[in-house]
């Protein structure tokens, strides 16, 4: 097993270099850092879209006639690694990561030439309408209802924490279209408008006052049948299937290492102004606790791609991939929200452009 890079890989990772020193602009960077909701804000992330987008490098992981770049596994982690370090925005998922894969795993030809350019582009954002009020963790009992009037069918009900809905053009939703055997066999998997007079989207605020998620309300809102993914009451399967994605989640350590290295700058800020050397001690330790853990999630990683690039299947590693750094990320999260304390009152004006002269960071 080598885990070394080779010559070319890192002369990709230079081309890389040079890229995000071009394009990433200082205040892309500092938009990025500033996002205190789960999602980056969608005209900061869009705005890093475009630049990704007219490089080619977008969606490195799709067909080359969709907007792939035939990268390796290997270069795929180095253009992420990277991207990471520098502090790039995080892309948001809905369509690049979820109704994306799907439609080129699962759609026809035509819904494959009608969206994916659009997706790439952003002329559509789209949202998940997946959860409702009573169908959470156990999403197979969810009741919106569609019911078929020739060539679209005709929804009613309700969904719930769907992110960005108030921004999304397009929602992709699953409804129940037969409830007479198992539940998760009458759900259809139908993508719609948003923009339509049968569609009421109403704002669920977070503690912080963000404004992310939404109920979405559907009363005789309208879907094409040629919008439908899969055939009628098999959404259940083209669901579990958008789920790989959203759960793969992507190459872990290098995200959370860069938080550390900014925890690591606020301590130091701390106690310097406070001549602080007991605050210093107690949180290094915990800093370097959680840097070993990052450090050997990002070897695992490259475990991982080497075995790839051998021609192995990842093997279980990579399903522990998505809980070891979600774990990770929220324990950096606690160990911010215990060092920073009260100095973190002044950040919850967030914004693109707000908060730029903070030194921080
Ligand atoms: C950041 C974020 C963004 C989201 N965005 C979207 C979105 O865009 N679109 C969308 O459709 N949904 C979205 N969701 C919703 C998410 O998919 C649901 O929150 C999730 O499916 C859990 O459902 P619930 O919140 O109703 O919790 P519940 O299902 O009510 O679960 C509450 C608790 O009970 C536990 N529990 C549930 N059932 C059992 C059981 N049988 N045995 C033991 N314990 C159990 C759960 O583990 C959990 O701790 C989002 C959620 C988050 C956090």
């Amino acid at each position: 097993m080598n885990l070394n890079f080779s010559q070319e890989e890192i002369t990709f990772q230079e081309e890389v270099r040079d890229f995000l020193r071009r394009e990433l602009t200082p205040d892309l960077v500092n938009a990025a850092k500033q996002t205190s909701a789960v999602f980056t804000e969608k005209e900061v992330a869009m705005e890093w879209q475009k630049k990704l987008a007219k490089q080619g490098w977008l969606v490195p992981s799709w067909p080359k006639e969709y907007g792939g770049t035939d990268w390796t596994e290997t270069e795929r982690y180095i253009f992420s690694s990277e991207c990471a370090q520098a502090g790039a925005p995080n892309l948001i998922p809905m369509g690049l990561a979820m109704i994306g894969p799907l439609l080129l795993g699962r759609g026809t030809k035509e819904q494959k030439d009608y969206y994916i350019p659009r997706i790439i582009s952003g002329e559509d954002y789209w949202c998940q309408g997946y959860s409702e009020p009573g169908a959470g963790s156990d999403l197979a009992s969810l009741q919106c209802k569609a019911v078929r009037r020739g060539d679209k069918y005709v929804i009613n009900g309700t969904k719930i924490w769907t992110t960005h809905a108030h921004l999304a053009n397009k929602i992709f939703c699953l409804v129940r279209t037969d409830n007479s055997g198992k539940k998760q066999e009458g759900i259809t998997f139908l993508m719609l408008d948003m923009d339509q007079p049968g569609i009421k989207v109403e704002p669920i605020l977070t503690m912080a006052k963000d404004h992310d998620f939404n109920q979405v309300i559907f009363t005789d809102a309208v879907a094409k049948v040629s919008d439908r993914i899969g055939k009628e009451n098999e959404g259940w399967s083209v669901a579990k299937y958008l789920l790989e994605f959203e759960r793969s989640g992507g190459i872990g350590g290098s995200k959370s290492l860069s938080d550390l290295e900014f925890i690591k700058r606020l301590i130091n800020k701390i106690s310097s102004t406070h001549q602080n050397r007991f605050f210093t001690k107690t949180y290094f330790r915990k800093v370097s606790e959680l840097e070993i853990k990052a450090q050997s999630i990002q070897y695992t990683s490259l475990r991982i791609l080497s075995s790839l690039k051998e021609g192995d299947s990842p093997g279980p590693e990579s399903s522990m991939m998505k809980t070891l750094v979600t774990d990770l990320e929220q324990e950096i999260s606690e160990l911010t929200l215990d060092v920073i304390g009260y100095y973190g009152i002044p950040f919850q004006d967030t914004g693109y452009g707000s908060n730029k002269d903070s030194n921080w960071r």
